[in-house]
């Protein structure tokens, strides 16, 4: 699956807990109404074959036939009892994205009865995004063709690395091999949207090594790519061990910026931090989280945005189930935001990428705020923000230092 994707198993908070009750917050997402008319929707399959030492994602031991079958049958009570909600009829789902865990591992009659359960109780946009994450290891041709039968229209390939020492070191199934198999299956299958994620800042990774990387797999010919610098996030087992062979800050600048000209030399848009698309070719479903736009959630510890409630599900995948099996939402917390924490969050996902965000959304945060004023003033110095039109965005230069901004935009 992804690497680092911004995706609603691991986006943070910043509001306040609504101090209520799991049932009773399974309540209030029932009578928070979405603001807009257009929702994305998020599923998570929580199931990994094994555990990538990198990673810090919401995954459970793949179990046996029954325990797939007792998850599948409570994410369909999950998007029965959704679809009850009284506004569920009054939206329409624009995109779709079955994450994970590994969302490969399931068959594609089990792909296609989710995305029917979801078609049965919502409003399905025709021209929906539907994109299912897939690992090497368990994208075979077969599989993936079933996947396109049963409505998916983008896949989204978890390569990491193409070298196989380095694979093996983070705890990765597959081989280089592999990995290229798997993206030709894609298009033997028909797909013509497919992406691929890699890492870079990896231990171990070298210039030379990353840019033959980056030449293979945009050799492909990718219509998307997400690159992410590796981060040792609590809940890793990297960072509670540690990791030797990290490369150094200015090593992984330097990697940064070798992805960005190899991706521009290909004719991808660098459209977000860690995105890049041929032309039309965007992730219409993180844009909705970019956008701080609303989105439902199934599964276990996903989560969702509506009205101004952001609402996580239960995580351990055996407690989600017996919610479920209890006839209960699975919301586990949730938070409302306000006004100040709601400008924030879209200045911050919106600065991530090309489009910016309009110039007056970011005057009215630094009204009075000195601190944010000069910096804010010297990143106009350095050409680290810039203008375009009525919006301000960073520039690439400014994507790399994005992060030492966004805390004091919190
Ligand atoms: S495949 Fe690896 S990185 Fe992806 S969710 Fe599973 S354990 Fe995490």
């Amino acid at each position: 699956m992804a690497a680092r994707p911004v995706h609603p198993v691991t986006a943070a908070a910043t509001g306040s807990a609504t101090g209520r009750g799991a049932p009773a917050l399974a309540e209030e997402l029932g009578r928070t109404a979405p603001d807009g008319s257009e929702v994305g929707f998020y599923l998570h399959v929580p199931f990994c074959e094994r555990r990538c030492h990198y990673c810090s994602f919401n995954t459970a031991p793949l179990p046996d036939g029954a325990g797939v079958r007792r998850y599948l049958a409570a994410a369909h009570r999950e998007l029965a009892l959704l679809g009850g909600v009284p506004w569920a009829r009054a939206v329409t789902v624009a995109t779709v994205f079955l994450g994970g865990g590994t969302p490969s591992l399931l068959e594609p009659e089990d792909v296609g009865a989710l995305v029917d359960g979801l078609r049965t109780r919502f409003t399905l946009a025709g021209d929906a995004e539907i994109t299912i994450e897939c690992n090497p290891e368990s994208a075979s041709r077969t599989k993936l063709q079933g996947y396109r039968a049963a409505g998916v229209s983008r896949i989204s390939l978890g390569v990491q690395s193409l070298d196989d020492r380095l694979l093996a070191r983070l705890g990765r199934l597959h081989d280089a091999r592999r990995a290229h198999a798997a993206f030709d299956a894609a298009r033997q299958a028909g797909f013509d949207n497919v992406s691929v994620d890699l890492m870079y800042g990896l231990p171990g990774l070298d210039l030379p090594t990353w840019r033959h990387t980056l030449e293979t797999v945009l050799a492909w010919m990718p219509d998307h790519l997400s690159a992410y610098g590796l981060t040792l996030d609590p809940g890793s087992a990297w960072a509670s061990s540690g990791v030797p062979g990290l490369p150094a800050e200015d090593a992984v600048v330097e990697q940064y910026w070798a992805l960005a000209r190899a991706a521009a030399a290909h004719g991808l848009e660098h459209y977000e931090i860690s995105n890049y698309a041929r032309p039309r070719f965007r992730s219409r479903h993180n844009q909705i989280y970019w956008r701080a736009q609303e989105y439902l959630a199934c599964g276990p510890g996903a989560c969702g945005f509506v009205g101004d409630l952001r609402y996580g599900n239960v995580r351990a995948t055996a407690r989600y189930c017996a919610r479920l099996e209890e006839g209960v939402l699975p919301v586990d917390d949730g938070e409302r935001l306000d006004a100040r924490q709601r400008l924030a969050e879209q200045l911050i996902l919106g600065l991530r990428t090309a489009d910016g965000v309009p110039a007056a959304w970011l005057r009215r945060r630094a009204e009075g705020d000195g601190a944010l004023s000069r910096r804010l003033r010297a990143w106009r110095e350095q050409a680290l923000l810039v203008e375009h039109g009525d919006h301000v965005r960073l520039t690439e230069a400014g994507f790399l230092l994005s992060d030492a901004l966004f805390v004091e935009l919190l």
